[in-house]
């Protein structure tokens, strides 16, 4: 990791860590940190080889392990997500990777042998879902869900080969929260590793390392890119943790690209002022359809109607940019809404500078069965509305004529 700045990172906050944890400048002088397409780097002589292959020494050896632009990406992440203190001890390591789901993944595989189980909270992103039902127990990892709001699930389903707890909070799409301070506790008196999946809040408004969790993971496609262009993922936390999901990476290899990373780098630096703007008309929309006689329900972590509205406020700054839709008339009147979308874009990523409205029951949560999706609420009519950056008056005006 580079850390050599003239400034004292400790004594600053998130918004100029964001902007101003850069790699050191080259000798080109270069004011914005350029991309380094190498796929390797030179050796100074032998013993800088072998040293560097032993681990005695860091350094850039090759593009599957780091570059500049995956280091200076991960460094700035550890910095947002751990702090500086916690980066100036050495307590915090992190690894960038392809995908959100390439960092989930390598955060399990790396930790998990057979024989192990794993516990997780119920709702959780389709394809963790899959990983622990479909692919997991080919070697043979076993796994139970728990029911976020009942703490007795927990103390229920925990075994002594629990090897970590994994959990999503926003949960998506149901936007279930759990209480982190409560269950990285629960995992900590077991010595069992929590593994938090960050992607809907950002450590700009969620910092699960600080309520106890021992890892977070990120789908840095989301907010992080912010703009819908790239897939990238990082894993983020406690040292000896990391050591084993960078061996794994390291010879597995889901690395992220020097060009991803240099994108996701420089889309950090704007992430506090997008979040505050996505959370400002996440609010203001969710105000506005609350009530609507098109709608059963509208959900989202800082309305009042909210089931863990109390939770949401002491464990997030602000609630965040989606915002749930349940449309009375389910299936049929959620697949109308879509196709009268004027403005708003009918796909499949959230976190994107545009609004874009998904239906899980027939997308991304098509290969849960019916019982299974109603277990983590999703209802057939349920949409998904990642709140973009337009004016909130033009998104409001949209999604009101696809209701009518
Ligand atoms: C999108 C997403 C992922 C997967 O990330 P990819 O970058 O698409 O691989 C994991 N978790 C959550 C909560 C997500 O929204």
């Amino acid at each position: 990791m580079s850390a050599d700045h003239p400034f004292d990172p400790s004594a600053l906050g998130f918004e100029t860590l964001a902007v101003r944890a850069q790699h050191p400048v080259s000798a080109e002088r270069e004011h914005s940190v350029p991309l380094y397409l190498t796929s390797s780097f030179r050796f100074d002589d032998a013993e800088h080889a072998r040293a560097l292959f032993a681990e005695e020494v860091t350094g850039n050896v090759y593009s599957r392990y780091a570059s500049p632009n995956t280091d200076e990406f991960v460094h700035k992440l550890c910095l947002l997500e751990a702090g500086a203190e916690a980066v100036r001890e050495g307590r915090v390591d992190g690894i960038a990777t392809a995908s959100g789901m390439s960092a989930v993944f390598t955060a399990i595989a790396a930790r998990v042998s057979s024989g192990d189980h794993v516990l997780a909270s119920r709702a959780l992103f389709g394809s963790t879902h899959q990983i622990f039902t479909r692919i997991l127990p080919k070697w043979g990892v076993s796994h139970d869900y728990a029911d976020v709001g009942d703490p007795s699930s927990w103390e229920r389903l925990v075994r002594p080969s629990t090897r970590l707890i994994f959990v999503e909070t926003p949960s998506n799409p149901g936007l279930e929260l759990l209480d982190l301070a409560w269950l990285a506790q629960f995992a900590n008196v077991r010595g069992i590793p929590l593994v938090v999946d960050n992607c809907f809040a950002t450590p700009y408004l969620q910092r699960p390392l600080a309520l106890g969790a021992t890892v977070v993971v990120h789908s840095a496609t989301k907010y992080i890119d912010g703009q819908g262009r790239v897939l990238g993922g990082a894993i983020v936390g406690a040292r000896d943790y990391l050591a084993d999901c960078r061996f794994f990476a390291r010879h597995t290899g889901p690395a992220l690209s020097a060009f991803n990373a240099w994108l996701l780098s420089k889309s950090l630096e704007t992430l506090a002022v997008r979040m505050d703007r996505h959370c400002s008309n996440a609010l203001a929309l969710a105000q506005h359809f609350e009530g609507h006689t098109a709608l059963e329900s509208v959900r989202y972590p800082f309305l009042p109607s909210h089931p863990q509205h109390d939770l949401a406020r002491r464990q997030m700054t602000q609630g965040g940019g989606i915002v749930v839709l349940n449309l009375r008339g389910g299936l049929d009147a959620g697949r109308r809404a879509l196709d009268r979308l004027r403005l708003c874009s009918h796909s499949a990523n959230l976190g994107d500078t545009r609004t874009i409205v998904t239906h899980p029951a027939s997308t991304t949560h098509s290969k849960l069965s019916p019982a299974e999706r109603a277990a983590v609420g999703i209802g057939d009519g349920l949409l998904r509305v990642s709140v973009g950056l337009e004016q909130v008056q033009d998104i409001i005006a949209d999604l009101e004529q696809a209701l009518a």
